[in-house]
């Protein structure tokens, strides 16, 4: 299956990167989001870490103005009906992911594949509201995209073996590394990391310790490069609780039960880096502990 031109639907934290590794890989790249505004505002965004790119060396100017051409608007999914694969970064809610992927079908070419970069959600199940469970698989990138080395592959029961290899090919070119995970919740990455994340919410909830020694404990003690709260809020409050109420829900153990003060947090709306707002207030010059 050759790939030439990307649809990615959502253009949130991980829909811009995407979008950005991709128009750097050198494929057509379609940008959609439900609030127009955030097309413009992840456009912009990818701009400016593509001059970063640049000023570190890693990539030319050329190759920056090329990859900007490469990326266009979309702000219906109507704009979808050419594309080769269509790559689903919206919110972490498999009731919008399943609208999406209703209102995305009819609109495909009938060979195009679709790939979701869920966290946490059963492949299998998202692939079942499609009318191609063989050509959908789990394309799970970390955050920040154009950085991070690893995509976790996940196959549906369904997923035939050519989108495997079609989506292991995309991976290899997009400089990045390729792991297979079972379609288990939350797969690899998240099974491992968010328990602990949830865990730290909790030695906070109970006092063990403030935002900064669980942080400085973790960063110093374990060699983490980011602290379980820091890194709470680059990921989302809101990503983090999805999660957790995956796997207490897919798994059925209490071990997983998502913390009440990450769930205090999220009814808030403080989410992390991207509301100015979480573990940390982000809105003045330097992070500063909310607890
Ligand atoms: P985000 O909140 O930054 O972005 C989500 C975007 O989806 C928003 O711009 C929102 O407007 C858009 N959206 C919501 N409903 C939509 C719809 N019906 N149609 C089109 N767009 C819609 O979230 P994010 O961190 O980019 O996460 C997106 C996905 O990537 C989630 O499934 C998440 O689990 C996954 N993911 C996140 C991380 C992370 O560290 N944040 C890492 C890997 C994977």
């Amino acid at each position: 299956m050759d790939i030439q031109r990307i649809g990615v639907i959502g253009a949130g934290q991980m829909g811009n990167g995407i979008a950005h590794v991709c128009a750097l890989a050198g494929y057509d790249v379609l940008l959609h989001d439900v609030k127009t505004e955030k097309i413009d505002a992840a456009f912009e965004l990818i701009a400016m870490n593509l001059s970063r790119q640049v000023a570190r060396g890693k990539i030319s100017d050329a190759d920056k103005d090329r990859a900007m051409k490469r990326l266009s608007a979309a702000p219906s999914l109507d704009a979808f009906s050419n594309v080769d694969l269509a790559i689903e970064a919206a919110t972490e809610d498999e009731k919008v992911k399943r609208q999406i992927f209703q209102s995305l079908c009819p609109k495909l070419n009938k060979g195009a594949m679709i790939a979701s970069n869920t966290s946490s959600i059963s492949i299998t199940r998202l692939a079942s509201v499609t009318d191609r469970p063989e050509r959908f698989i789990g394309l799970h990138f970390m955050n920040p995209v154009p950085l991070m080395q690893l995509v976790e592959l996940i196959r549906g029961i369904a997923t035939e073996e050519e989108t495997f290899q079609a989506m292991q090919g995309l991976v290899k070119r997009l400089g990045k590394t390729p792991a297979n995970s079972e379609d288990f919740p939350a797969f690899i990455v998240n099974r491992i990391l968010l328990p602990m994340i949830n865990e730290a919410v909790y030695t906070l909830y109970e006092g063990v310790g403030t935002v900064d020694a669980i942080d400085t404990a973790m960063r110093l003690g374990a060699n983490h490069p980011m602290g379980p709260l820091q890194l709470a809020d680059f990921i989302g409050l809101d990503t983090c609780l999805s999660v957790m109420q995956v796997l207490y829900e897919g798994l059925a153990d209490s071990k997983y039960r998502p913390c009440p003060l990450l769930v205090k947090y999220v009814e808030a709306g403080w989410l992390g880096q991207k509301t100015k707002r979480g573990f940390y207030d982000y809105r003045g010059e330097k992070p500063v502990p909310t607890r």
